[in-house]
């Protein structure tokens, strides 16, 4: 077993290449973990694909690509999937082999909504992200967040004022629609997350199915939710205008310093599709393994971490990155 994490993580067993969230190498076979485009293999020509069913329901809807998806039988090796509560469709890749061999992706413990937090198998090596594997990111108790959140909204609309949430397309903005679906105000959400709500609910996961922003008269106060990158847009400045908007940010990285000011948002919720540091720990408590591998965000802080809680415990991180490298747009 070979383990190397240069494009995504490269797993070598018994002859066998597994790439996991790789762009550009392709292997004997590539797995996917959720449809998130940074995670996204770009030769899908030809490339031996091992995904979630809703997975690859949301790269052929949201992408327009038919990936070539692992037939059963096609491997000898014995592989696992496993819900990991990131957003609808996320998996972990178990391998079943002389030794168990664990690759988490991005995962969330915290159930929300129609999401199932992770539950992690036991396993001998574990691969994990690390995107919150730094002390200062722990988050209070997500459900309290949510509670928050909501009465903060129905508060400002009470005001008459308006609100503009703002959250990544495929993930959080389904999160944020289910959050004010029960909420009596009028909601319009943006084309794309429109079309990523009408994706989820085509796969099983029902979302209601709001008013697109801009295509009819609107009355305030309203609920907005619209993408994260266009936070800084003219037409957030002209909802901000005239509709008396305040704009409020859901994101794990509002718990860092300075962020509210960054994003110029009135309010801001941490409100994360990941682990925090503690849910990172506690993962690998129940995982129990030999080996830990970490990967992306804090990869490097994290496994020096771990090593003094006395596991074994490397970084695939060549580098550490920027906060702002991880604000995930899609
Ligand atoms: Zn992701």
């Amino acid at each position: 077993m070979l383990i190397s994490g240069n494009d995504g993580i490269s797993i070598k067993i018994n002859n066998t290449e597994i790439l996991c969230d790789s762009r550009k190498r392709v292997g004997d076979l590539n797995f996917i973990s959720h449809a998130h485009s940074d995670h996204l293999i770009r030769k899908f020509k030809n490339t031996k694909i091992l995904c979630s069913r809703e997975t690859a329901g949301l790269i052929i809807n949201k992408y327009y690509i038919t990936p070539r998806l692992l037939k059963e039988g096609e491997s000898s090796l014995n592989l696992k999937l496993i819900n990991t509560g990131h957003i609808l469709g996320s998996s972990a890749l178990l391998i079943e082999d002389d030794e168990k061999i664990l690759y988490t992706g991005d995962f969330c413990n915290n159930s929300r909504f129609f999401l199932n937090g992770f539950k992690p198998p036991k396993a001998d090596v574990l691969i994990i992200e690390s995107t919150y594997g730094n002390r200062e990111f722990i988050f209070p108790k997500q459900n309290e967040v949510i509670g928050e959140a909501r009465d903060w909204i129905s508060s400002e609309l009470r005001k008459n004022n308006s609100v503009i949430l703002l959250g990544y397309t495929l993930g959080k903005a389904q999160i944020l629609t289910k959050m004010v679906e029960e909420l009596n105000w009028q909601v319009y959400v943006h084309e794309s997350i429109a079309r990523i709500n009408e994706i989820y609910s085509f796969l099983g996961t029902k979302i209601k199915d709001f008013e697109i922003y801009g295509f009819k008269q609107i009355s305030k106060p309203s609920i907005f939710i619209f993408p994260t990158y266009l936070h800084h847009s003219t037409t957030i400045k002209k909802i901000k205008e005239r509709f008396d908007a305040k704009v409020v940010m859901f994101s794990g990285w509002v718990i860092g310093d300075g962020y509210k000011y960054m994003f110029n948002c009135d309010e801001a919720f941490p409100l994360s599709d990941h682990a925090d540091f503690n849910g990172l720990v506690e993962t690998v408590k129940m995982v129990n393994p030999k080996k830990i591998f970490t990967f992306h965000g804090f990869a490097d802080e994290f496994a020096n971490e771990l090593r003094k809680l006395g596991y074994d415990a490397i970084s695939l991180n060549n580098s550490q990155k920027k906060i702002l490298d991880f604000i995930e747009k899609d």
